[in-house]
């Protein structure tokens, strides 16, 4: 490769939501995970809304909002209605639209007041994500999801915690989002990591052209390969997309012999309470033969309700309760009965690096 091309990679920047330093969820030991923004698939139950588009956009915390009404006049595109108010004085509870006021005794005093508030409404449609509504809120209610950083920043940031890798088992991990939707920088960073001698992960859907998983697998050490659902028909329901190629790029990298670690979610409605489900994967673990190091079962979790809400969508699964272990125990017990493979719950923890 030439001196140009590298410098050209160094300097091309690229989305990510975020650097997770410290990261015991991603892989074995200590890791720091990049997560990468954009994902072709729309699981119904994503976890990470805000990683789906490949972009950058913004939160909006209502709790936070004061509504002031800042956001609305800052915007270019008439994209956002402003917050609406009542005032005690208003007899019959006129509603007028609020404007920003300038000063501090100002603010003060039509805080005093208000007596009920709307938040303002978004249209993200109209949104081009400019940001200019982001930078007048002084409030904190309004803020940004993803940044934009270069090879070389990201690599600095893996780098700066090499010790704690080699001191626990852990090293670099690439998440998402999707991390094949951004392959040339996946590469990038696996290349860099391998090359100092750092080990990698990468948690993926599968969901990419074989020639892309074939290069990238070259530099990984392990892969955490999701299987959300056997069934083509209800993989289509709930993830928007058919699972034929994620599950023939799965048989290719067990011929082509990379360890890798199915992750199964279990959520309500999808999985849950069907025990076909686990002896689906364990059949189709048993065809990838002895490239699957170990089968790790997640039960759903609804943390990720507040950021549906702060990114203005529907979340399909409002509501649902968390599940836990002994929701999930019998699918640990199937997988476990054969003998074949280990089965988790909840992630790796404590499991060994799984290497070539
Ligand atoms: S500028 Fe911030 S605090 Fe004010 S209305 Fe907009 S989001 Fe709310
Ligand atoms: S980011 Fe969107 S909503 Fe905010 S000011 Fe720009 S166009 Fe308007």
């Amino acid at each position: 490769m030439s001196g140009k091309q590298e410098t050209d990679k160094s300097d091309r920047k690229f989305w990510i939501t975020n650097i997770q330093r410290f990261s015991v969820n991603d892989g074995p030991g200590i890791r720091t995970t990049v997560f990468l923004k954009g994902c072709p698939l729309r699981c119904a139950w994503c976890h990470n809304p805000e990683a789906i588009n490949p972009y950058q956009e913004f939160f909006h915390n209502a709790e936070k909002c004061v509504r002031c009404g800042a956001c609305a006049e800052a915007c270019p595109e008439g994209a956002i209605t402003p917050p609406r108010i009542r005032k005690k004085r208003d007899e019959f509870s006129e509603t007028t639209y609020c404007t920003n006021p300038e000063s501090a005794a100002a603010r003060a005093k039509l805080e005093a007041e208000i007596t009920e508030t709307d938040p303002p409404k978004i249209d993200r449609d109209k949104c081009t994500f400019c940001m200019k509504c982001v930078d007048a809120c002084k409030y904190d209610a309004l803020t940004r999801i993803g940044r934009l950083v270069t090879v070389d920043e990201a690599y600095q940031e893996v780098k700066a915690d090499e010790m704690f890798y080699e001191s626990s088992g852990g090293g670099m991990s690439i998440s998402g989002g999707e991390p094949l939707m951004q392959p040339e920088i996946a590469l990038e960073l696996l290349r860099r990591a391998k090359k100092d001698n750092i080990h990698t992960v990468i948690d993926t859907t599968g969901f990419a052209k074989w020639e892309t998983l074939d290069e990238i697998t070259d530099y990984v050490d392990l892969l955490l390969y999701d299987i959300k659902v056997i069934d083509e028909e209800k993989h289509k329901k709930w993830t928007g997309v058919s699972n034929k190629i994620i599950l023939e790029n799965a048989r290719k990298l067990a011929k082509k012999g990379v360890p890798m670690r199915i992750r199964s979610l279990v959520v309500h409605n999808v999985n849950y309470w069907d025990l076909n489900y686990p002896k689906s994967v364990l059949a189709f673990a048993k065809e990838l033969g002895q490239s699957v190091k170990g089968i790790d079962i997640l039960p759903y979790h609804n943390f990720a309700g507040e950021k549906y809400e702060n990114l203005g969508r529907q979340y399909a699964f409002k509501g649902f309760p968390n599940l836990f272990k002994e929701d999930v125990q019998d699918y640990e017990d199937i997988i476990n009965s054969e003998g074949t493979f280990k089965a988790t719950i909840g992630g790796m923890i404590g499991v060994e690096q799984n290497e070539r």
